[in-house]
């Protein structure tokens, strides 16, 4: 059972703060205390410490975290509608929760958290992949944060920890696995959200490796990948051609006839060396 607070039930809390989902916003809320109960604890709430969750909407997912034994989340909100619902959770749990009225793609982290804060959120899904990637590619690595526990849509979450050979590895799964272990937890179905998406969602956990997979420079890798998943059908001898082609792919040690989706992240990174 999840744990109990004293609020009102999230639909109550919708009606009385007149908080109509925006699209615009990606707004989709969910009430099902026994689900957020279950992504705060897939986010390691037990173990206490403090979380950052971006988009608490009326608070279901933060309720959850705090219910289920965070220390302190730190929530960042666009939408200045949802702010007196989240400062009513404040108010319930003294001390715990700061509110930030912020857009999350404008804010660093590094400046906000304590290192070692795990990253929670049911991410909005027209900028949550953004939003990933921004984290993603921190200067700094291994990033101020111990863990994401986030929701996508799954065709993202399938991207994200897809392995090479298979039919959704790309840019995302090289950028996200070279940085990080990545897990699909499970899925959440569409009619668990107010309004329902189009699409079923998936939540998945990664962590911050402590080096890279293997060592090459951000920016090499992205290029690297940004040209052979552009053309994905492709030998790597073509899709590489601007920046090197057959040569740059024989100076990596990798066949140039070989296709960028059987490619492991170990050989991608030797193609961003031998840039
Ligand atoms: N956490 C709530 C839940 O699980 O029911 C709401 C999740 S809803 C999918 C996404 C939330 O992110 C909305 O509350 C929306 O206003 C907020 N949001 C959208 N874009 C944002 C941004 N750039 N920065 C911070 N919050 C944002």
């Amino acid at each position: 059972m999840p744990a109990a607070d004293k609020l009102p039930p999230l639909r109550d809390v919708i009606a009385a703060h007149d908080l109509a989902p925006k699209k615009s916003l990606g707004q989709n809320f969910l009430f099902d205390l026994n689900l957020t109960a279950k992504i705060a604890r897939a986010a390691g709430a037990a173990e206490g410490g403090t979380f950052y969750e971006v988009g608490p909407g009326p608070g279901g997912l933060t309720r959850a975290l705090l219910g289920e034994g965070a220390d302190k989340v730190i929530a960042v909100e666009r939408d200045a509608r949802c702010l007196p619902a989240l400062e009513e959770i404040a108010a319930a749990y003294p001390g715990r929760l700061q509110i930030i009225s912020d857009d999350a793609l404008e804010l660093d982290e590094a400046g906000i958290l304590p290192r070692g804060s795990r990253i929670a959120a049911n991410l909005p899904y027209n900028v949550g992949t953004a939003i990933l990637i921004k984290w993603l590619t921190a200067e700094s690595w291994p990033p101020v944060w111990a863990s994401l526990t986030l929701m996508f849509q799954k065709e993202v979450a399938q991207r994200i920890t897809a392995r090479p050979g298979t039919e959704h590895y790309g840019r995302l799964s090289v950028l996200a696995q070279w940085r990080c272990t990545a897990k699909l937890l499970f899925d959440v179905n569409r009619g668990a959200f107010v309004p329902p998406p189009s699409v079923t969602s998936s939540i998945v956990r990664l962590e911050p490796r402590a080096q890279p997979l293997a060592p090459c420079a951000l920016a090499d890798l992205e290029k690297i990948t940004a040209a052979s998943f552009g053309q994905r059908r492709k030998m790597l001898r073509q899709s590489l051609k601007a920046l090197g082609g057959e040569a740059l792919a024989e100076k990596a040690g990798i066949d140039p006839t070989a296709r960028p989706e059987d490619l492991t992240i170990e050989q991608f990174a030797a193609l961003a060396r031998a840039l």
